[in-house]
């Protein structure tokens, strides 16, 4: 653009050099023709007048040599009669000069009594001359003189040289001046143009140089771009920084996102999509169809209807993932953009469903293990009602069963209580310090009664080891722990009564604790009793569940027992796991954060 600038911008002072130099040679030359007619016509009069005067005397005799020294040293005098024969010239002898009638000047000049110019190339001499002749009627003659141009023309032709050298001067300080100004003038707009490709391709804090004053208009257009590339960093900063956060936002969502193209292209991921539909796009980094992530003809159905009609729209889809069946609710919401599409987020309600079910199980089973009690103490009422009463012994049999069936709808009742404080959340009061020996111990002695008409041996301390002695020998240490004592005792109590309950006549029970190097608590329950199959050691802390239902429900179970047992830990941060085969006895082995 700024070669087009200066090409023009140079053509333009050419011309005007060049016009301004035509003008000047033109003058110059109308300039020394005017000289030369001046000085012809001068000494042509002065002729004239020298001859009216009787100065030239009778021009015809005269020496015509001395009328014509007199004259301007560059101009020829000639005098020429009417036949055209010369009668005086200054130089040559007129007597060799041919006639002179045949001169355009001298013949108007004749012809009309006037005066006249001419300007002729003269063949002999190889130069331009210019004529004057005028008639003198007095004698009828004609004076005429003549004169070179040539040098009047040196003159000119120097002075033209001059012209051109300042012309030439002229041009070169123009194109100076024109290069410089162009130079500075473009110099910012290339800048410019440099800095809006770099922002162009992401650079956006470059910036212009102010190289023009503030008031010029590049000036200003520096200025003006400056602002603009100001907003655009500001406002690409904002995008970036809002486009982040809804990743980020997108990423936190614990349920797969996916946005589509109306073609059904993904075009967006979040980080649990990648996760649970985890398959990753072409090498090109190329969108995939989102039936290649989501398998399932259904739910691709599904999105392309929302998409027809344009309406937000819900399913329920069934995966048969190779865990086992997955319930997604599927939402998929049509985006309104220029390019359509939509935004398809699955919910995960498989564990909702499974909890549901347990609620639903629970409240089932709950019915179930009150009624039993209920039915059994009603039948006994009525059967002594209906005349038992009277046998004493009966009488006394049945009210001690009424009360253990009662005794047992007490616990359950107390059981579940505790489970539902612990699952609601207000089962850990303020933690307080203690000693979970000194728990130990109490519950030991709590329950020793019981283990002793079972013919159960209960120790508070490891079983010894070979060659060590039985820990119960030992001095009491203090173990210190910050807990809800109450939620400690009674999953103490639980564990020594299930192993106590399981365990086989002339059996041991061994309970201790120990500070891990981790820090953890670990409390020990070992038994000798009938231990637990493998398959059973996740289903037994399931609610209601037992291994043997009818060994429980004579002891006195509620089911409930090991399920407290875990949310206890739980609400501890803790676990619970058993070493055990069965037949072998087993240890549920409790690790607490407290
Ligand atoms: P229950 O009231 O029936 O004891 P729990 O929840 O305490 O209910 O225990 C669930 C089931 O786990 C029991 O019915 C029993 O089959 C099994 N179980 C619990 N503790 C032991 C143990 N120490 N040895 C063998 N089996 C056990």
């Amino acid at each position: 653009m700024f070669k087009r600038t200066l090409i023009v911008f140079i053509a333009f002072a050419l011309a005007a050099i060049v016009v301004l130099g035509i003008v000047a040679v033109s003058a110059l030359d109308t300039g020394v023709e005017k000289q030369a007619r001046e000085r012809l016509s001068a000494a042509a009069e002065l002729v004239r007048l020298e001859m009216s005067q009787g100065m030239a005397g009778d021009v015809a005799t005269k020496d015509s040599a001395r009328v014509f020294t007199s004259s301007d040293h560059m101009v020829r005098l000639t005098l020429i009669a009417k036949d055209g024969k010369v009668l005086a010239n200054t130089g040559a002898d007129p007597a060799g000069l041919a006639n002179h009638l045949t001169r355009p000047e001298i013949a108007s000049a004749f012809a009309t009594g006037g005066s006249f110019f001419d300007k002729r190339y003269s063949a002999t001499l190889h130069i331009y001359m210019m004529y004057y002749a005028t008639y003198d009627a007095d004698p009828g003659v004609v004076i005429r003189s003549s004169m070179p141009l040539t040098e009047l023309q040196a003159e000119e032709s120097q002075l033209a040289v001059r012209i051109s050298a300042v012309a030439a001067v002229l041009f070169l300080v123009f194109l100076a001046a024109g290069l410089l100004s162009i130079r500075k003038v473009s110099r910012p707009l290339v800048e410019m143009k440099e800095a809006a490709t770099a922002i162009a391709k992401g650079r956006y804090d470059l910036r212009v140089h102010r190289l023009l004053g503030d008031r010029t208009q590049i000036g200003r257009l520096s200025a003006a771009f400056n602002a603009m590339a100001d907003r655009l960093e500001a406002s690409i900063a904002d995008l970036e920084d809002k486009s982040y956060r809804m990743d980020a936002i997108l990423d936190a969502m614990k349920a797969p996102l996916f946005a589509v193209d109306s073609a059904l292209d993904v075009t967006f991921r979040n980080a649990e999509a990648k996760r649970r539909f985890g398959v990753e796009p072409d090498e090109d980094g190329s969108n995939r169809l989102m039936i290649l992530y989501v398998r399932s003809r259904e739910v691709e159905e599904f999105v392309r209807k929302v998409l027809r009609e344009g309406i937000h729209g819900e399913m329920e889809w069934r995966e048969e993932a190779d865990e086992g069946v997955r319930i997604w609710n599927v939402s998929v919401s049509p985006l309104a953009g220029r390019d359509g599409g939509a935004i398809v987020v699955f919910t995960d309600l498989t564990e909702m469903n499974r909890l549901q079910r347990i609620r639903s199980d629970f409240a089932a089973n709950v019915t179930h293990e009150l009624s039993t009690p209920l039915t059994a103490i009603r039948g006994f009422i009525e059967t002594l009602r209906g005349g038992a009463s009277k046998d004493p012994a009966l009488t006394a049999r049945f009210l001690e069963i009424i009360d253990i069936e009662a005794e047992r709808l007490h616990r359950l009742i107390d059981d579940i209580l505790t489970l539902s404080e612990i699952e609601g959340g207000h089962a850990a009061k303020e933690p307080v310090s203690f000693d979970l020996n000194e728990r130990i111990d109490r519950g030991v002695v709590l329950l020793e009664e019981t283990a002793a008409k079972r013919g159960v041996r209960l120790v508070a301390g490891p079983p010894p080891s070979e060659g060590e002695p039985g820990a119960e020998n030992d001095e009491p240490v203090r173990l210190d722990v910050r807990a809800d004592p109450d939620r400690i005792g009674q999953m103490l109590v639980n564990l020594l009564d299930n192993a106590i309950k399981y365990n086989r006549k002339d059996g041991s029970v061994w309970v201790w604790a120990e500070r891990g190097r981790d820090g953890r608590v670990k409390l020990h329950v070992k038994d000798t009793g009938i231990g637990i199959a493998e398959e059973q050691k996740s289903r037994i802390f399931e609610r209601f569940y037992r291994v043997d239902a009818g060994r429980s429900r004579e002891t006195g179970g509620t089911g409930l027992g090991l399920s407290i047992v875990k949310h206890v830990a739980m609400l501890y941060k803790g676990n619970v796991r058993i070493e055990s085969a069965s037949g072998e006895g087993s240890e549920f082995i409790v690790t607490l954060d407290i």
